[in-house]
């Protein structure tokens, strides 16, 4: 399917509407494209899966080398990075734990030396504790580091509190992984009533809320909850997925609202486009339609 998908052009059109290619020349333009409309930017490197130190250390010198080339293109300040500790190491067994800390803090530094804005993301809830103790760590040195939490998460709504400190960027999004009952909701509608009861008590706080969400009433929540606050642009941010909803990220940014795109890019791109396919099983119609070049 992968090999079909790249040799396919209409297949590769699809795919670009929410990948941002596979190499950094692929992503420069599409990050000069949404900054020149007004939008924020954040990158996620997708690298293939991480099974040994060796491939971490690779992921760490791609993270590296995303940064340098960044700031040599004068798109580093103000951009985040998303960083997954998974692709660091963590997961690989404790010893990797320290190795995924100092990788990291290394990327955390360069990070910070080209004004760009680090933020941790959140994989399965087996690694959350894990996550936040690292980022606790890195935060410490660096406040400027995000963290993600899951609203679908039963812990979520501890962590939330314990998280929300003056300053912190806190991003809140419903959660990508499928969960057991034993730690997190499965309902679509409680996961909103607990991702709107975790967003008021980051309203409530002085951190900085990064609102991860496509969710149309979500968003109309959340800019009530903005306009009841008194909250000024740089104390929130609104974020979205390149590609999804992209007439409301402009419709957000027109009306004067932070709005920060998620712009993936790099050689795992497969396995992230089947993810969205497999939230979304219209677009994996289209998808195959494409694929047979019948689209
Ligand atoms: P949904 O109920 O899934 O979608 C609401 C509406 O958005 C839909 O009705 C539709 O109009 C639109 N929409 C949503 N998805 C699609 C799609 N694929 N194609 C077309 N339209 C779509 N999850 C994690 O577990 N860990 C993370 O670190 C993490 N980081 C994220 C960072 C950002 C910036 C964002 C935006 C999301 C992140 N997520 C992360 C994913 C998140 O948890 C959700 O899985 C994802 O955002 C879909 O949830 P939703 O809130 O948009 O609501």
């Amino acid at each position: 399917m992968r090999e079909v998908a790249l040799s396919t052009s209409a297949a590769r059109e699809l795919v670009s509407r929410y990948v941002a290619g596979q190499q950094l020349d692929d992503l420069l333009p599409v990050l000069r494209d949404l900054t020149s409309k007004g939008l924020l930017v954040s990158v996620e490197y997708l690298g293939e899966p991480v099974t040994r130190p060796a491939d971490a250390g690779e992921r760490l010198a791609s993270y590296l080398e995303l940064v340098r080339r960044l700031a040599a293109e004068g798109l580093a300040r103000g951009t985040e990075i998303s960083v997954r500790l998974g692709w660091l190491g963590l997961g690989l067994g404790p010893t990797q734990r320290s190795a995924a800390l100092a990788a990291a803090r290394q990327i955390g530094r360069v990070v910070s030396n080209a004004g760009a804005l680090l933020t941790l993301d959140m994989e399965g809830s087996e690694t959350v504790e894990e996550t936040l103790g690292v980022w606790q760590q890195l935060h410490a040195d660096l406040p400027a580091t995000g963290i993600t939490l899951q609203a679908a998460l039963h812990r979520t709504c501890e962590d939330v509190a314990t998280v929300a400190m003056p300053g912190t960027r806190v991003r809140l999004c419903k959660g990508a992984f499928d969960e057991p009952r034993t730690v997190a909701l499965r309902r679509g509608h409680d996961i909103d009533l607990a991702f709107v009861a975790d967003l008021r008590v980051l309203m409530h706080s002085q951190a900085i809320p990064l609102v991860a969400t496509h969710d149309p009433r979500l968003v109309a929540i959340t800019e009530e909850l903005i306009r009841r606050s008194g909250r000024g642009p740089e104390s929130y941010e609104f974020q979205m997925m390149y590609g999804i909803r992209p007439l409301e990220q402009r419709r957000l940014v027109d009306i004067g609202h932070p709005t920060r795109v998620h712009v993936p890019f790099g050689p795992g791109w497969y396995d992230y486009y089947v993810r969205r396919l497999a939230e979304r099983p219209a677009l994996a119609a289209l998808f195959a339609r494409s694929l047979l070049g019948k689209r």
